[in-house]
């Protein structure tokens, strides 16, 4: 689902802000959003936060604060995605793979913290878009169903004024994982 009131390009422009903001890039314009974030804008997993609280202001969203493996391990069961040395397991490669969309660069028996090195621009404007497709269909707290949005990023209801609660990053990737689990059964064996 997307969120009718917030544009794919907008997203795309405030990612692009906050990266340039955040990595001081002088034109953010010319970023490729295929890009490694990592590898060739060369953030810092404090770049990140950095980052991700920028767009959340923007849109009124929560981003992920745990990482993907943690949050497999959380809903799956401990030493399910990373092994003793720190290193991807099958099942684990697999399910990242389909969460980022069939990413090149996610191998089995990889170190969990090569794995950041993936993320790029595009998938980060997914993600806000994911987070932004979760708005409700009523206003949560007066039951109007009128969403308006002046600045055409943050939705607030016509009735009340109050800001849109969509589902926090963490919990829409753990309902995912399940999701995904109980279809492909991949840490069944694991
Ligand atoms: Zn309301």
């Amino acid at each position: 689902m997307t969120n009718p009131l917030v544009t794919r390009d907008r997203i795309e422009q405030e990612v692009r802000e906050a990266l340039g903001t955040t990595l001081r890039i002088e034109t953010p314009a010319t970023i490729d959003l295929d890009s490694s974030i990592v590898n060739d804008l060369h953030a810092t997993s404090i770049d990140f936060l950095d980052i991700n609280f920028r767009l959340e202001t923007v849109f009124g969203i929560q981003m992920n604060t745990q990482g993907f493996l943690d949050l497999v391990e959380e809903e799956l069961g401990d030493g399910k995605a990373i092994d003793r040395d720190g290193k991807v397991t099958a099942a684990a490669a697999e399910i990242m793979k389909l969460h980022l969309g069939g990413s090149d660069g996610i191998e089995s028996g990889m170190y969990s913290d090569e794995t950041a090195a993936v993320v790029t621009p595009r998938m980060v404007c997914d993600a806000v878009e994911k987070l932004l497709g979760t708005l409700p269909a009523a206003c949560t707290a007066c039951g109007a169903t009128e969403w308006k949005s002046e600045d055409g990023a943050k939705v607030t209801c016509g009735a009340c004024g109050k800001a849109a609660e969509y589902t926090p990053g963490d919990d829409l990737t753990k309902r995912w994982i399940q999701d995904i689990e109980r279809e492909k059964q991949l840490f069944a064996s694991a």
